[in-house]
């Protein structure tokens, strides 16, 4: 069943598959800047491409090589660091560690490579200095080095920016600051020359002392970590322009071939219908959230709630509904038993609503259809396959749930059949058997679910 996805270069959806006769799957995620935590609307997005990872894994097992950069060298990490007066190494660890701990806890899979800026300072300053020697790019006076965009016939393909915004001007106005220095205003900094308040970051390069723009880490850890040609890049819809379109530029420039065979980006997160800002109050990270009593896992639920090209509206509402709908399907988790059941897919319409344009609303829909249809009488490996491509960690949802043993579950079918049959005695009966067992059993109108006794 292959996996298709819209392509935001080309406006179609295409299928994924590896181009590369070694049959690995080159997938690069463009990652956070760590200067502070990550808020929610930043985790849609890595939720969104877990989801792809994991479908990716599915489908070409041990055949998926994903990457996803840490920026920790820009003009926010540095500010960040000059406010708090340390080391600006010592600031992107703490928040690159609450990072990992954040996606940890909505069951996020880590990359397979993590590259950081800093630590490929020297594949940068290579790839400007190959731009720079094929005439893609040229040094101001005062020593930052530009990448020049008429130079590149492609440029604006991706977000066809010159059409829409390039002769409005108006994409432009975040790199007025430098338009001194630059020949032409869409031009876009790769190397930038050192200021006092980079303070002590800066690198030596042949353009004098300075540090990468933040455009040409992705191209540089890109071609370092799965060549000059990938199958997959992604991330955000405010990605698109103008960092994608430059990563584009300058990949091709450099590599005189194909950067990306495939782009995807996902939609932004609204907060109660409206952009989320620090001002408005709204702008969530996921340690607010658990302090407001929900589990990580309900974030990822909610964030799986609508489709992911389309702006979502996240509430606290939703919240309630994702932890009600992880305690049924835990529930449901609970009456399956390994080999059960019909010895067909049944859960297989889910994977088939992802690997359809990543259809994670549909996906979950058709989770709930077959969860309410099939209580206990379908495989668990069928409903694993489904939550382990949906990422939802069930024991981590809420209260944990223990596992009954074979024989307290063959009383509880038992009792099931009873209640079936309207032999509400033996019911009764079989109901003490399990309470003296130490578990009670939970009917609802379609199944049942087996708890400890709560003591
Ligand atoms: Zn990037």
């Amino acid at each position: 069943m292959p996996i298709r996805l819209h392509d935001s270069l080309t406006r179609q959806t295409l299928e994924l598959k590896p181009a590369q006769k070694d049959g690995v799957y080159r997938f690069y995620n463009c990652g956070p800047t760590v200067y502070a935590p990550a808020h929610i609307g930043n985790f849609r997005t890595f939720v969104i491409n877990d989801v792809i990872r994991r479908l990716l894994e599915l489908e070409f097992p041990g055949k998926v090589k994903h990457v996803r950069n840490l920026t920790d060298v820009d003009d926010k990490t540095i500010r960040r660091a000059q406010d708090e007066q340390r080391p600006l190494a010592e600031v992107t660890r703490q928040w690159t560690d609450k990072f990992h701990a954040d996606c940890a806890a909505l069951n996020c899979l880590p990359p397979h490579v993590e590259p950081t800026a800093t630590g490929h300072i020297h594949e940068q300053v290579d790839m400007i200095d190959v731009l720079m020697k094929k005439g893609n790019a040229y040094r101001a006076a005062d020593g930052s080095v530009y990448f020049k965009v008429s130079s590149f016939d492609g440029y604006g393909a991706l977000s066809r920016v010159k059409e829409r915004e390039l002769q409005a001007g108006s994409a432009m106005k975040a790199t007025a600051a430098d338009a001194d220095e630059k020949e032409d205003v869409s031009d876009f900094a790769l190397w930038k020359a050192h200021k006092p308040d980079d303070g002590a970051n800066a690198w030596d390069s042949p353009w004098g002392r300075g540090r990468p723009g933040w455009h040409i880490e992705c191209s540089a850890m890109s071609k370092k970590h799965l060549g000059d040609t990938i199958d997959l890049h992604t991330g955000g819809v405010d990605l698109l322009f103008p960092h994608h379109e430059n990563e584009i530029a300058q990949s091709q420039c450099c590599n005189g071939t194909l950067f990306s065979h495939h782009w995807y980006h996902s939609e932004h997160l609204l907060v109660d219908g409206k952009k989320m800002s620090k001002s408005l109050g709204n702008l969530y990270t996921l340690d607010e959230l658990v302090a407001k009593g929900f589990s990580p896992m309900a974030l990822r639920y909610a964030l799986l709630m609508g489709h992911p090209r389309k702006q979502l509206s996240f509430s606290l509402d939703s919240m309630h509904a994702a932890e009600s709908a992880l305690t049924t399907l835990k529930n449901f988790r609970a009456t399956l038993l390994p080999g059960a059941g019909l010895g067909h897919d049944a859960f297989g319409p889910v994977l088939q609503a992802l690997h359809d344009d990543l259809n994670t609303p549909a996906a979950l829909g058709a989770l709930f259809t077959i969860v309410n249809r099939y209580a206990g009488e379908v495989d668990a490996a069928s409903f694993d396959r489904a939550i382990f491509a949906l990422g939802l960690d069930l024991n981590a949802a809420a209260a944990p749930q223990a596992t009954a043993p074979a024989a307290v579950t063959a009383l509880a079918e038992k009792r099931w059949a009873a209640k079936q049959a309207k032999d509400f005695a033996a019911a009764d009966a079989l109901r003490k058997e399990l309470t003296g067992a130490g578990w009670s059993m939970l009917d609802r109108k379609d199944g049942y679910s087996l708890e400890p006794v709560k003591k």
